[in-house]
């Protein structure tokens, strides 16, 4: 049986879910269709948690974001009754010469996002059980903290069909683009729209090859979640905070509901087929997560593994997202390249594009097609 909407969003990770969201807030009939189901094992926001962070450097507008999001975040932890967000805190590691981290505190005044910056002492003091190393001085974002990831995306899918959102599991074939395009094929079933937008994370360059291939770099990353000792709180919020040193390029996330401590780089690995690798993690990644796990948090150098995952990134060119239409098709969106860090941003993004398809949202250059190039330059982390 056919089916007609005014917009039909294909996939529902954070950025697809969220736009169907808001689409339908805007009254719009909105299908939301996805190969796998919201948070799976093989998408970009299917793991279990993510960081949400207002530091950007001097990217103003992904810290605005940042902010938005929260708020409609807890919005929706507060109508699913469930702790979605967990306000541990976010430590950003800085360096004596460190222009990325002095920018990001600049940026965080003008806007007024509550923050402090700490020195080695204070650092020392707050948090024994870290080792800071070359650390100097930090900066502290007490009210960022930790998504539960793959179930906030349940729960955003879930409101989206409360809200009478039509969500059809379905793998949508390729589009044939030439001019407008009416209707997708679902699964065999076709789904008419007036507009489409397609938020496939790392598989929108295997759909859109001309327009996106070697424009969006999928990565392979890898996360390990470390047992603490049975009893031991300190690895756990509120003794510990989220922690980023972007220099080394490395992240930890405290020990949430039990699945232990978190680390994981943040340096691009190498590329990953989304639809058939194993997701097995590599005894090269393996010794050096050890490596700076023991330097860092000499409690657990010798703590077991109780966790692994590995995931997609869906890296840009320099790590701004895509949203744009096709230069094909008018009438069709491209939204994807979170690079990392996109999870956060789901609900300003979805917003922005609900905006921008009614025409009501202002295009912002950095976000086009035309800013991404094939050669890697990454500006934002
Ligand atoms: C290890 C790791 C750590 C990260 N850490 C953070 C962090 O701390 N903070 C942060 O903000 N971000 C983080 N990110 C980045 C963030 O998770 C991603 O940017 C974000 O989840 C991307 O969401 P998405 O909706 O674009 O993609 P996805 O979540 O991949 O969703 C795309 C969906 O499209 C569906 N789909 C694809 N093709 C089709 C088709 N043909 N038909 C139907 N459905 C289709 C897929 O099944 C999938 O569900 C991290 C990413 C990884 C991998």
């Amino acid at each position: 049986m056919s089916l007609r909407v005014d917009v039909a969003v294909v996939g529902a990770g954070a950025f697809g879910a969220w736009t169907a969201w808001h689409l339908r807030r805007a009254r719009l009939t909105v299908a939301l269709v996805e190969a796998q189901g919201p948070g799976h094992s093989r998408a970009s926001s299917g793991g279990e948690t993510r960081v949400i962070r207002m530091g950007y450097g001097s990217h103003e507008i992904y810290t605005r974001w940042s902010v938005r999001s929260l708020e409609l975040w807890k919005g929706l932890a507060e109508r699913a009754h469930d702790r979605l967000f967990h306000e541990t805190g976010v430590l950003w590691m800085a360096r004596e010469s460190d222009p990325l981290t002095v920018s990001t505190a600049q940026t965080l005044k003008r806007v007024g996002v509550a923050h402090e910056r700490l020195d080695r002492a204070e650092l020392e003091r707050r948090w024994p059980q870290i080792d800071f190393g070359p650390i100097p001085w930090a900066i502290y974002e007490p009210g960022s903290g930790v998504l539960m990831a793959r179930r906030a995306v349940q729960r955003v899918v879930a409101d989206a069909i409360a809200s009478g959102v039509l969500y059809v599991r379905a793998a949508v074939a390729p589009p044939a683009l030439r001019g407008r395009l009416h209707t997708i094929d679902a699964s065999g079933r076709p789904i008419a729209a007036e507009t489409f937008v397609f938020a496939c994370g790392p598989w929108l360059p295997l759909l859109f090859p001309e327009a996106l291939g070697g424009r969006i770099f999928t990565t392979r990353q890898e996360v390990f979640y470390f047992g603490t000792r049975p009893g031991d709180l300190s690895f756990a919020p509120p003794a510990m905070p989220v922690w980023i040193d972007f220099l080394d390029q490395f992240y930890a996330l405290p020990d949430l509901e039990g699945k232990g401590l978190k680390f994981g780089l943040d340096r691009h690995g190498p590329p990953i087929d989304v639809d058939r690798d194993d997701r097995l993690i590599s005894p090269e990644t393996f010794a050096v997560i050890r490596d700076l796990v023991g330097q860092r948090l000499p409690a657990l150098r010798d703590a077991p593994i109780v966790g692994t995952e590995v995931c997609a990134y869906e890296n840009t060119s320099n790590g701004d997202f895509v949203i744009d239409r096709h230069p094909d098709a008018p009438n069709v969106w491209l939204v994807g390249g979170g690079s990392g860090h996109g999870f956060k941003h789901g609900p300003a993004v979805g917003e922005h594009v609900a905006g921008r398809l009614r025409g009501d949202s202002e295009t912002e250059p950095r976000f086009s097609l035309a800013t991404k190039s094939s050669e890697k330059r990454r500006v934002i982390f």
